[in-house]
């Protein structure tokens, strides 16, 4: 391939040019690639551990904080979401 800023010939896996030393962005380079893979694990795990722990703990606060007067409005919303990610775990593990 080609540098863009100069057009000398740069090799595939080059991140920058030889020519003016400028950065080839190439699509899927090998360091941004990586940067956003071990970003992205840690926050997918984040990610299913919520969703795993959330609808048990949402349900049980949910239903605690109906009782209360005070907390209804927020426990109702936290039920809602609860209860959306229940629904959504039973549709996987049933297979729908
Ligand atoms: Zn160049």
């Amino acid at each position: 391939m080609y540098c863009r800023f100069c057009g000398k010939e740069v090799k595939e896996k080059a991140i920058v040019c030889t020519g003016c030393g400028r950065p080839v962005d190439t699509p899927g380079s090998v360091r941004t690639g990586g940067g956003n893979a071990g970003w992205s694990i840690s926050t997918m795990l984040a990610l299913v551990l919520a969703t795993v722990f959330f609808p048990p703990v949402g349900l049980v606060f949910g239903v605690k904080g109906m009782l209360d007067e005070e907390t209804k409005a927020k426990a109702s919303v936290l039920l809602t979401i609860a209860v959306f990610m229940t629904l959504m775990w039973a549709a996987l593990i049933l297979g729908l």
